[in-house]
């Protein structure tokens, strides 16, 4: 890979080593193991051709992430897919998500019932989107990076045959104990037990995925036309409400690629995939078609740019209705750590200060 330019954000995005985020107890002493593997050299770094479309040359957009850790963000020139490089390789993401992702991310390094109850929580949503273009009765379902297994329970209890493979062992345990059928693993499980799915979901998963391209391809040469996949990541033009309209907010050491609605569509039918429907949370259906035609190229560089641009002037914004919002529920919870991080966030603090 070859960085072109400098198009960093601002200062903010530079490398400090300062995370953005409140940390609980939990979550500091697994970003200080990762840290630590990390100066050691236990975890290994590598850089890649694009993910999208295997060009070479990007522009650099940020060299942190939300937890001060450092990541490299940068955007391609030819595609404009945003993504993480270079990045690490995968057996440092293997022992990475067995050993620290679900304490740092959570702050609980095994599944909990309560973890267990928002995945089911969160398969009631999936199965509802779903529902309004298909009929779900009797689909044999998968799902990578299933974690705990619990959006599949409620597939299974709607009458669905429910697979999941996930990295993360002890959250698989947890989900054999619960009768959901889980392996420890990626996809390549599924095709060796020659499970044969209808459905694929991957959700919050496909921008964790270090080669997403060969990922879809494996399902492409796998599935039937008309079989479907159902992909949910969080959307690049969608920082309002999860991320208060913050994009290093939003950067994080496990996502190694970042979709708008319009590039993930691009890049599943440029895979063989159409789309049935989508939003920019991002939800999305895809259906396997006959033939893998689309060669046309897309390049989202100059939206992709206009969106990082557009939510850094909306996070400075103290007239943004989403900030203010923001800022008065802390006023009324009498929160001075979240005011004083809401002035951080908008970038007044340092004047108030004087
Ligand atoms: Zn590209």
């Amino acid at each position: 890979m070859e960085i072109l330019s400098n198009k960093i954000l601002s200062s903010r995005y530079k490398a400090n080593g300062k995370a953005i985020l409140e940390l609980n107890k939990s979550q500091t002493e697994a970003l200080n193991a990762i840290k630590s593997k990390i100066d050691s050299s236990k975890y290994v770094f590598e850089a890649v051709e694009c993910l999208n479309c295997n060009s070479n040359g990007f522009d650099l957009i940020a060299e942190k992430d939300r937890y001060g850790l450092a990541v490299s963000t940068v955007i391609c020139r030819e595609c404009g897919l945003l993504q993480t490089n270079p990045r690490m390789n995968q057996n440092s993401y293997n022992d990475f998500y067995e050993n620290h992702y679900r304490q740092l991310y959570s702050g609980n390094s095994i599944g909990t019932d309560v973890f267990f109850k928002n995945q089911h929580n969160h398969g009631k949503l999936i199965y509802d989107f779903i529902r309004q273009n298909v009929n779900l009765e009797d689909l044999n379902i998968v799902e990578v990076g299933a974690g705990a297994g619990g959006i599949l329970s409620f597939f299974k209890e709607n009458g669905c045959a429910v697979w999941g493979v996930d990295l993360g062992s002890s959250y698989v345990d947890f989900g054999k104990e619960k009768g959901i059928e889980l392996f420890s693993g990626t996809i390549d499980v599924i095709f060796e037990k020659k499970i044969k799915p209808n459905l694929v979901i991957y959700s919050h998963v496909l921008e964790h995925i270090l080669n997403p391209n060969i990922e879809i391809q494996k399902w492409y040469n796998y599935l039937n036309v008309g079989d479907m996949i159902y992909i949910e990541v969080p959307g690049l033009d969608n920082l309002t409400k999860n991320y208060r309209n913050d994009f290093l907010r939003y950067l994080q050491n496990a996502h190694t690629v970042h979709f708008n609605l319009a590039i993930l569509e691009s890049f599943m039918n440029k895979n063989g995939f159409d789309m049935v429907i989508g939003n920019e949370n991002v939800q999305a259906l895809f259906v396997k078609r006959e033939l893998v035609t689309n060669k046309k190229k897309n390049n989202n560089y100059e939206t992709v740019i206009n969106i990082l641009k557009k939510y850094e002037s909306k996070r400075k914004n103290i007239f943004d209705s989403n900030n203010r919002k923001y800022f008065f529920s802390n006023v009324k919870n009498k929160s001075k750590r979240n005011i004083v991080s809401f002035f951080k966030n908008i970038g007044v603090y340092k004047f108030l200060k004087k």
